[in-house]
């Protein structure tokens, strides 16, 4: 049984959106699943510094050079 499942991982940075694709892969192994990531994490590439943030409070706004982010997933972007 999954008790919890996140997107959140340091190598590939799904968008949310993937739930379907996670919650599909558990379906077809009879794995009790929750309804929904119970951690949602948004991530976005700046596109000033190239650096990977992680949205928090929908403020779209680059920690690291206070560049906005943009609103469309762009994680998997080629650098
Ligand atoms: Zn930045």
């Amino acid at each position: 049984m999954v008790e919890e499942v996140s997107n959140q991982s340091t190598g590939y940075c799904p968008d949310v959106s993937s739930w379907p694709a996670v919650a599909e892969a558990l379906d077809r192994t009879g794995i009790h699943r929750p309804p929904g990531f119970t951690q949602e994490v948004v991530f976005r590439r700046c596109h000033s510094c190239r650096e990977l943030n992680i949205v928090r409070e929908k403020d779209f706004v680059c920690v690291f050079c206070g560049e906005d982010l943009p609103p469309e997933w762009n994680v998997g972007e080629p650098l």
